[in-house]
């Protein structure tokens, strides 16, 4: 008899998305007639840049022809886009990456999961609170951790907590950790790091041999020239640092697929002789053996991001929901609500009024106005109190939402 990966079984039922989709159901069935506005998406809206869609039906129109057809490509990806990346990206910034260190994917999702192949399974791991799940669950599916406790925290993991106290940054841990999830400008708290915070960690990191997986996938959205866009603008985090990018927020490719994973060649993990290991030769194995890259179409679509056209349109695009970002924070302010991030991310985190459960302000929210946003609660039990409200919409159904609540809007 086949048996199965027990740590499935460990795994909180999906919660969160479900429970959201179950109350707005149960509310439009009982109210047909409520125009219901869902700011609690972490998908874009808007449709893809020109020049990205221009440079794939050229790839497509390449692949029709014998002398242009492609077959599998490089697993690391496309030289041409791993330079642009590399130039653009990371060498602009004044950080040291190489293009040979950047692994194109389908996906930070996928990679954040997938980087734990090349770690052992005796890691501490320490992770925020709340959390972006995919860094939890897949440590849960790892066999990393022990059963789930009564607050939705898993034995085993350490949880650093995020909140308005330590302005949603965490607190360097006094423990030793060995893997450590940073995920800045933050989902869900719009967070940012400044480079001082950063240098904390790389610091830490660097003296207890630890590393730091830094998700960047917000990069495009900071606002403020003081803030570093990429861990390694950090003095000592070629060291210590892997950096997960992605296309899918900046050029609206969550659907289309491709994101990138900076994995530095002077980064090594201790192998259990004691000897230390490159981690960038057990990446490439680990994507050589199981991955066979990204299509050359979208490959293609990613690359022209780099061209003067595609910088304009994706800066478009980011302005365009950072906009939207504005005028939530605005709006809710004026509604006199307490509200966070925003201003260099895509999501707007606010305070629940009057002490209430972030379920319960969800509830009045859908109630007295029919909008949709995220329960905190849902991200992590520091999430308790906080609800994130998302940019990525259209304007007109963020200007309608706000209508709303600035002019009907009370806490029951
Ligand atoms: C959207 C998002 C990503 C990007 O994931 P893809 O698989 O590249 O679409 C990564 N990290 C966080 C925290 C995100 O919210």
């Amino acid at each position: 008899m086949a048996t199965i990966n027990d740590n499935y079984l460990k795994l909180k039922a999906g919660y969160l998305f479900p429970e959201i989709a179950r109350r707005v159901n149960a509310f439009a069935e009982a109210n047909p007639d409520a125009k219901i506005i869902r700011l609690g998406i972490g998908d874009v809206t808007e449709p893809l840049p020109e020049a990205c869609r221009t440079a794939m039906i050229r790839a497509v129109e390449e692949m029709g022809d014998r002398s242009g057809f492609k077959g599998y490509g490089p697993e690391q990806g496309y030289a041409w886009l791993r330079e642009k990346i590399a130039a653009h990206d990371f060498q602009a910034w004044g950080c040291e990456v190489d293009a040979s260190e950047i692994f194109i994917s389908d996906g930070s999702k996928c990679d954040t999961g997938n980087i734990l192949d090349i770690f052992g399974d005796r890691n501490t791991i320490a992770v925020t609170d709340p959390v972006y799940p995919v860094y939890v669950d897949t440590n849960v599916m790892a066999g990393h951790t022990g059963a789930v406790n009564d607050r939705g925290e898993y034995e085993g993991l350490v949880y650093l907590p995020i909140t308005a106290e330590n302005h949603f940054t965490a607190e360097i841990p006094t423990q030793k950790v060995d893997l450590i999830y940073l995920c800045f400008p933050n989902n869900p708290t719009g967070a940012v790091a400044t480079r001082d915070h950063l240098q904390a960690w790389v610091d830490y990191a660097r003296s207890h041999g630890s590393i730091i997986f830094f998700d960047a996938a917000y990069e495009a959205f900071i606002t403020d020239s003081s803030l570093p866009h990429s861990i390694y603008e950090i003095e000592g985090a070629r060291e210590c640092a892997i950096e997960f990018r992605s296309f899918s927020k900046n050029a609206g490719f969550t659907g289309t697929r491709c994101a990138l994973t900076v994995v530095p060649k002077t980064l090594t993990g201790k192998a259990a002789d004691g000897s230390d290991v490159e981690l960038w030769k057990l990446w490439n194995r680990r994507q050589s053996t199981k991955f066979n890259g990204v299509s050359y179409i979208v490959q293609r679509g990613a690359e022209a991001v780099y061209s003067d056209e595609g910088q304009a349109q994706v800066k478009a695009l980011v302005n365009f929901y950072m906009d939207n970002a504005r005028m939530i924070r605005e709006q809710l302010t004026a509604a006199g609500l307490q509200v966070y991030g925003g201003v260099n991310a895509p999501y707007v985190w606010v305070k629940t009024p009057k002490g209430l459960s972030s379920w319960d302000f969800f509830d009045q929210l859908l109630q007295t106005v029919n909008v949709v946003g995220t329960p905190g609660a849902g991200f992590g039990a520091a999430g308790e109190g906080y609800f994130r409200i998302s940019a990525f919409n259209s304007r007109e159904n963020v200007e309608a939402a706000m209508q709303r609540i600035t002019t009907s809007f009370k806490v029951a």
